[in-house]
């Protein structure tokens, strides 16, 4: 006999146990699904225990350069890797013990520990067990991608998952990706001590961002002597030994990158292959997203997909919006929708880039009538104060309706700083408000009005 629930929420991710919170306190009963680690991948294998290394290395980094401020270590700096790692896993460990906990109390919730495959429309079986239900809600995630490139089922790598097993330093780790998360371990390992090398198949870094920005993350990483090899149009992979030879020219006599260990960094896989889609009849778009319009439903009634898996986002921050567009659509009466949001994400290489809006290139492509400001770090007396002042900030605004159109920020606090730019746009307000503004001194968010004073027409 089916077991019925009002509610079935498949995955623990960033939406799903906050949705849970919600619909179990409208009175549902509700039912909700994790096969692996409560929490998802934020929690277990993303944004938490990465920025917890990401600190670690930044330690590393700051006493290396103790001197520069008269701060004298006498001895040699060494990182241990298995107390970075153990520190790591307690931060990680206290948060996935958070959900699993807050899950596990809640009341008028059931919790399954199992795979959830649909088996139509209004029924999901996990556990060899059946569950009925009129609303099923998607909150699977994706995991790392391994693309189909020669030799790489023949060498052994690393992902962002099994990376984080890691307790020691790769002597030589070569990364497979140029975007966010793999230049945000590649300054990690470099700063811990291996050498690394970055293998990206675009002709920059962080290509959707625009090019000055790529660039500029790139010289910060290469100062730091993380090698870059762009273009590598022809990706493949060898066994040497105990070593793995990457190579990543397409051109006769391939160059060679022969490194220690491999991470791969290229793209996210949505968790979609294994979940009865197709019993359900649920569409999804050809890399496996399933496709949702504008308040995140599904082709199907009484189905609904948030998160990653959807594809209408990739961040932690986009998934926890898509719970409450959900929950307001649901019982607030309140018709939010995706569209509503303002793209935002950082990327937390230190200094790091918080970005908002539209790039100057989309700006650009627009065709529109629009002023820029930009202000190099150096010019910033917070900057200079902390002997920090790599990477510049910019500024889009609309020439006619004096709205910002985008912003970003490589320095120090950018990913803070942004936030100022960000609560202006949401409040729809023109950039004149924060021109007005007086910040505190000092600040690198101070500097926003001095740049906002000197607009330039966008050529
Ligand atoms: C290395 C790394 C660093 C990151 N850093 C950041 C960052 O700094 N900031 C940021 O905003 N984002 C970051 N992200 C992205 C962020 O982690 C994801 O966007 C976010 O976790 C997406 O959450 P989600 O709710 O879609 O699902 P997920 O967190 O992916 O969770 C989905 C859950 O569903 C479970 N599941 C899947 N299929 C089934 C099934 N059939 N049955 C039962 N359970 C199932 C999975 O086990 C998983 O627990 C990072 C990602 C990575 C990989």
């Amino acid at each position: 006999m089916a077991e019925k629930f009002d509610v079935i929420i498949i995955g623990t991710g960033q939406s799903g146990p906050s949705l849970a919170a919600r619909t179990t306190k409208e009175g549902m009963k509700t039912a909700i699904i994790e096969r692996k680690l409560f929490g998802g991948t934020c929690v277990n294998v993303g944004c938490i225990p990465t920025k917890t290394l990401v600190a670690s290395a930044r330690a590393a980094y700051m006493a290396r350069r103790g001197a520069d401020f008269g701060v004298v270590i006498d001895g040699s700096i060494v990182v241990d890797m298995k107390t970075v790692k153990a520190r790591k896993d307690a931060v990680v460990r206290q948060s996935n013990e958070g959900v699993t906990n807050w899950l596990k109390t809640m009341e008028n919730l059931t919790v399954y520990e199992g795979h959830g495959r649909l088996e139509s429309s209004t029924s999901v079986r996990v556990n060899g067990g059946l569950l009925e239900t009129d609303k099923i809600i998607l909150n699977v995630g994706a995991r790392a991608n391994v693309p189909d490139m020669p030799g790489v089922g023949d060498v052994d790598y690393l992902t962002n998952s099994s990376v984080m097993e890691v307790d020691f330093l790769p002597e030589h780790l070569v990364i497979i990706g140029g975007s966010y998360i793999g230049l945000e371990f590649a300054q990690m390992y470099r700063r811990f001590g291996s050498r690394v090398s970055v293998v990206e198949m675009g002709g920059r870094l962080i290509g959707r961002d625009d090019e000055d920005v790529s660039a500029a993350v790139k010289e910060i990483l290469e100062n730091e002597g993380v090698e870059v090899r762009l273009n590598a149009e022809c990706i493949g992979f060898e066994k040497r030994g105990d070593q793995v030879a990457v190579t990543a020219s397409c051109d006769p006599g391939p160059e060679e990158i022969v490194g220690s260990h491999v991470l791969l960094a290229v793209g996210r896989k949505p968790n979609t292959d294994d979940l009865g889609l197709d019993k359900a009849g649920v569409e999804t778009d050809p890399r496996g997203f399933i496709m949702v319009d504008d308040q995140l439903c599904t082709n199907v009634p009484g189905i609904w997909a948030i998160g990653d898996v959807n594809g209408r986002g990739a961040f932690t921050h986009t998934s926890y919006n898509d719970f409450e567009i959900l929950a307001a659509n649901m019982f607030d009466d309140d018709p939010r929708r995706v569209t509503d949001r303002i793209t935002t994400y950082g990327l937390f290489i230190d200094p790091p880039l918080g970005r908002v809006g539209m790039t100057e290139r989309e700006v650009r492509e627009s065709g529109r009538k629009a002023l820029i400001g930009k202000m190099m770090m150096a010019r910033v007396g917070r900057a200079r104060e902390r002997s920090e002042t790599q990477g510049f900030m910019k500024i889009l605004v609309d020439a006619e309706t004096k709205r910002i159109l985008g912003a970003a920020v490589l320095g120090i606090g950018g990913d803070e700083v942004i936030h100022s730019v960000l609560d202006v746009m949401y409040a729809d307000a023109p950039y004149t408000v924060i021109q007005r503004a007086m910040h505190i001194h000092p600040t690198v968010t101070e500097l926003i009005p001095t740049m906002l004073g000197d607009l330039k027409p966008l050529e």
